[in-house]
């Protein structure tokens, strides 16, 4: 560095093509989030939104047949999920997987080994503080997720986020299972990394609700695998007040079935 360069973003997704391996969901997604971002991304249901999330996590099942995700500069997309959460990406899925039999505080410990942290990081007061704050009482004892609410599991991945140490979050509707208390509490925790760790969000909505706690610095519209416009945190506001449907393409084919 320092040989006039400008700092390339953090998470650059470009031009990507991807879905299932019979169906074309992302048709030509473009996304950069630099650090410190808070980038909202919101569409109607169907639209693609949580299919991004499972790309960018590395879930079987999802394909991608053209463009790229770099990360940091690194391809992410070439790397098997362990060394994705070891670059700094944290992905908080709308529906968490329940895990029976391994208590939250074995998997917290299983989890920062992985990331190469000591033990330390996910024991003692620190994660006492954070726990408190997120008021989670005893769910540490708990198999993880197991029989939790969908709020519960929320304030479960908010504690591993705040304990593992992420770059960047990706949040896939977290405000679908909680009720407004939860939401300013997970809010209060990822803003507190925000500003004090620089950490990236991608805040996935289809409600503006949750941007009132954690405000965007840019905003996308998702409509049918594409970005149909982008803008600030008024975009996010004007599409409270006028939904989604003037964003739609003129009809032409039904947007997303592959021709097999
Ligand atoms: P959103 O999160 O915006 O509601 P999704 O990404 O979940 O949208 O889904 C987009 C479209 O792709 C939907 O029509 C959905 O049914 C379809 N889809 C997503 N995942 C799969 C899958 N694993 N198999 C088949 N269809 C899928
Ligand atoms: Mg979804």
């Amino acid at each position: 560095m320092g040989d006039g360069t400008v700092t390339a973003p953090l998470l650059e997704i470009r031009d990507l093509v991807a879905g299932t391996r019979t169906r074309e969901i992302l048709r030509g997604l473009a996304i950069e989030i630099g650090r410190g971002e808070v980038h909202a991304l919101m569409g109607p249901n169907g639209s693609g939104k949580s299919t991004l999330t499972h790309v960018l996590a590395g879930r079987p099942g999802y394909e991608t047949r053209a463009g790229s995700v770099l990360f940091d500069g690194v391809d992410l997309l070439g790397l098997p999920v362990w060394e994705r959460a070891r670059l700094g990406l944290f992905v908080a899925f709308q529906h968490p997987v329940e895990i029976p039999g391994v208590p939250f505080r074995e998997f917290l410990a299983a989890a920062a080994a992985g990331r190469g942290l000591g033990a330390d990081a996910v024991e003692g007061a620190r994660v006492a503080g954070i726990a408190d704050r997120l008021h989670l009482g005893g769910l540490l004892d708990r198999p993880l997720n197991v029989g939790l609410s969908g709020g519960e599991k929320k304030r479960n991945e908010t504690l591993q986020l705040a304990l593992l140490g992420a770059r960047l979050v990706v949040l896939d509707e977290i405000d679908s299972g909680l009720d407004v208390d939860g939401i300013r509490d997970v809010a209060a925790e990822v803003l507190r990394m925000v500003e004090t760790e620089g950490l990236s969000v991608l805040v996935i909505t289809h409600f503006a609700r949750i941007l009132d706690h954690i405000p965007p610095t840019h905003t996308h519209v998702l409509m049918d695998g594409r970005i149909v416009a982008s803008g600030g945190a008024e975009l996010a506001r004007e599409l409270e007040v006028s939904g989604y449907e003037h964003f739609r393409e003129p009809a032409h084919a039904p947007p997303d079935v592959l021709d097999l």
